[in-house]
Order: C-alpha cells, then sequence, then structure tokens
C-alpha cells in the first residue's frame, strides 16, 4: 500500500476510446468494440489494478511494469495484463474512422526505404497478421532508425526487445469472431484498407 494514498486507488485507468464504439462500422461493428472494449480491455486494466494492490507495481507506470515483468516466469500474470492493456490502448489509436489512404510523407519516405511501396508495406502486415498462429498482434515498428514488420504472440510487445512500436492490429480472435468469424484475413485487410491510422504512425515516429 502507498502510504501517502489515504485509501487505495487503483493506479492505472482505462483510457477513453478516440471515437464512437460504433465510428469504426461496418470494418468492425459497435458489438465488437463494445465487448472487445468493454469487457477484454477492461479485464485487463482491472486485473492488473487488482494483481498491482499491495505491490511496489503499484507506484509504476504501465510501461515500467512491462519492462520490470517481461520474460518473469513468476510475473506473467502482472506482466500480461500490463502488456494487454498498453496493447490495447495502443491499437485503439491505431485504427481511425476514416484511415487507410496515404501516410504523412515523412513516413512514406521510410516505408518506400523499408519495403518499397506503400502496398509492399501492406503486404507484409497483412501476412504477419494472417500467420500469427493463435492470438497475437501484427506491429509496424520501428528498430535501430529502420521501419519493420513483426508479430508477437499472446500478450508480448516490441517494447520487450527494444523496438518502437508506431501502430498495432489486434489477430486475437475476440477481435473480429463476432463480425468475420475465422476470417481472420479479411477483417486485416479491411483494416489496413479503411481503418490504419497513418497520421498516429507518423506521429509516434517522434
Ligand atoms: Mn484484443
Amino acid at each position: 500500500m502507498n502510504k501517502n494514498k489515504t485509501v487505495s486507488a487503483a493506479p492505472q485507468v482505462l483510457p477513453a476510446l478516440p471515437y464512437a464504439e460504433n465510428a469504426l462500422a461496418p470494418v468492425i461493428s459497435a458489438n465488437t468494440i463494445g465487448f472487445h472494449y468493454g469487457k477484454h480491455h477492461k479485464g485487463y486494466v482491472d486485473n492488473l489494478n487488482k494483481l498491482a494492490e499491495g505491490t511496489k507495481f503499484e507506484e509504476l507506470t504501465l510501461e515500467e511494469i512491462i519492462t520490470a515483468t517481461a520474460g518473469k516466469a513468476d510475473k506473467a500474470a502482472i506482466f500480461n495484463n500490463a502488456s494487454q492493456a498498453w496493447n490495447h490502448a495502443f491499437y485503439w489509436r491505431s485504427l481511425t474512422p476514416k484511415g487507410g489512404g496515404e501516410p504523412p510523407a515523412a513516413l512514406k519516405q521510410k516505408i518506400a526505404a523499408a519495403f518499397g511501396t506503400l502496398e509492399d508495406c501492406k503486404k507484409e502486415l497483412a501476412a504477419a497478421a494472417t500467420t500469427q498462429f493463435g492470438s497475437g498482434w501484427a506491429w509496424l515498428v520501428l528498430d535501430g532508425g529502420k521501419l519493420k514488420v513483426v508479430k508477437t504472440g499472446n500478450a508480448d510487445s516490441p517494447l520487450t526487445r527494444g523496438m518502437k512500436p508506431l501502430l498495432t492490429i489486434d489477430v486475437w480472435e475476440h477481435a473480429y469472431y463476432l463480425d468475420y468469424q475465422n476470417r481472420r484475413a479479411d477483417y486485416v485487410g479491411a483494416v489496413l484498407e479503411k481503418l490504419v491510422n497513418w497520421e498516429f504512425a507518423a506521429a509516434n515516429l517522434g
């Protein structure tokens, strides 16, 4: 317990969705967002706060918890919930109702240097998203100054590999099953064409 607190306040909060629950329809329905944000994402934040209560983790930022617990078998529960809380907050911001289209110039140049064309970059993201076996995430990252596409399983994150995430696509079944059932490739393709937030990715170049 933090001695400076008079009541036990949960330190991590569920960030507001950056748009209405129905704003990504028809690519992602309000029903999917309702469960995904309101149940899954909220559940990770709530579980994290329960696990952190009364421990040193109560005092840390989300990123600090992730870094401190990554790869430690006895801290797997707190890592998984912290990393999923981070990944979901990042995922919502990786999408936008009027997404897709062309990235801002600075990002486009980096995409050209790393992948050739924007289409090649999207193909690589789609391949990572569809070939991730089971639950996980596909990411566009900055790794040593160069853009890369990587995929991570379950709650794992490029943050634990020293990479800087630029955008992500959630490929857990809960992200698409109500709308697309087993057709993960259709969900990924529609996200890349219509929702992906290149402005957000460009802002993350820093
Ligand atoms: Mn999810």
